[in-house]
């Protein structure tokens, strides 16, 4: 049984409905629960949660450092191509946007890797849009090639693959999987991305677990919150993560919490996300999902970051650039999104470490794993 076998047994407006219903005394109780489970976790983010936020805070920080310890996974992410055959309204690189289109040689990337070595990451997750014309699996082949040598860990955020390709790039030294669904609003994903590949709703649910298939050592998965309402977006990524542990339990889980942020196209969020939500949500899940890694990006301001430390994130990215070309060259090409979060990689280490985190650049080695 597939995820989407499993989610189109739910109701969009029943969860939203029933999250709405949940009381202060359903609050309490999963407040109370040893192990909140999913039917916990309708009421950790409902309406009537919000006044116990501050509890919910404690209590995510107390399961985070008892699972995690106090140690933060450092990652960059690499912008390889901003080429794309899709028309995500949301999104800069949208085909449809009048933008430079840059699509970095091996060498240009090996130059970017290079650069992102030099700020300490030996984690990088690499980026395109969807454009199998342009970023082939030759050229693919060419950029993991170059940047190998420089980095333990390598992970993906491309577009969605069968299980056969994705052992090839196993194969190739690609060991984490990244892939966000975006809404999982069966009924409104069609609004958000009208045309190109990405509009198969089903192909891109179930790319997490052909990624499990294949064996990525890790699974990304998200909503991009400002879509579509957020607590509904927290219970069904709360639902999938929930799955890809019980079915894909040999490759670790994290979910990443991405807030969109104006993009070359002005598209203003239908469903605007408060940094009180974004609280709410992360510490919610962090209950209900205790082992799972939880990823924050430099799209959040640095004052929301310093105070998401300790409620939950186990992964940051830092001194990111979204535009292919960013770290090695000043003139890279158009961002994907603005980054809010402009400090160094050192200067952000610094501040984990004045608040008693270790970073950790290196938390996996490709090289070591059998
Ligand atoms: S979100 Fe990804 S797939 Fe969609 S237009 Fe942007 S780059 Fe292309």
């Amino acid at each position: 049984m597939s995820f989407y076998d499993v989610i189109r047994t739910y109701r969009w407006e029943e969860i939203a409905g029933e999250i709405g219903r949940r009381s202060r005394p359903d609050v309490e109780r999963a407040l109370a629960a040893r192990s909140p489970g999913l039917d916990d976790l309708l009421s950790l983010l409902s309406p009537a949660a919000g006044p116990f936020l501050e509890e919910l805070a404690q209590r995510a920080h107390r399961v985070t450092v008892q699972r995690f310890g106090r140690v933060m996974g450092m990652f960059a992410p690499l912008y390889l191509s901003n080429v794309c055959t899709n028309r995500c309204v949301y999104c800069g690189f949208n085909a449809a946007n009048v933008v430079a289109r840059v699509t970095l040689t091996p060498e240009e990337a090996e130059r970017e890797g290079a650069s992102i070595r030099r700020l300490g990451f030996r984690s990088v997750l690499l980026l395109s849009g969807e454009a199998p014309q342009v970023v082939t699996e030759e050229y693919f082949k060419g950029v993991l090639e170059k940047l190998r040598p420089h980095f333990s860990s390598i992970g993906i955020e491309m577009f969605p693959m069968t299980v056969e390709r994705y052992r090839e790039l196993i194969g190739q030294g690609v060991d984490s999987l990244t892939v966000f669904q975006e809404t999982y609003d069966e009924a409104r994903y069609g609004e958000f991305h009208p045309a190109g590949r990405k509009s198969d709703y089903r192909w891109r649910l179930e790319t997490p677990e052909r990624g499990g298939a294949a064996g990525f050592r890790r699974l990304g998965i998200g909503p991009l919150l400002g879509l579509n309402d957020w607590r509904v977006e927290g219970f069904f990524v709360g639902l999938h993560a929930n799955y890809l542990l019980r079915n894909c339990w040999k490759s670790q889980v994290a979910i990443s919490f991405p807030r969109l942020r104006s993009s070359a196209g002005g598209y203003a969020p239908p469903a605007p996300v408060g940094d009180r939500d974004l609280v709410q949500l992360i510490c919610a899940l962090r209950l209900v999902l205790p082992d799972a890694g939880f990823t924050l990006s430099t799209r959040e301001s640095p004052v929301l970051r310093d105070h998401l430390i300790p409620l939950g994130i186990t992964t940051m990215s830092a001194g990111s650039h979204t535009e292919p070309g960013g770290y090695a060259s000043a003139s890279g090409g158009v961002a994907q999104f603005a980054v809010a979060d402009e400090r160094s990689p050192g200067t952000v280490a610094e501040v984990l470490r004045q608040r008693g985190y270790e970073p950790v650049w290196k938390e996996w080695d490709a090289a070591l794993a059998s």
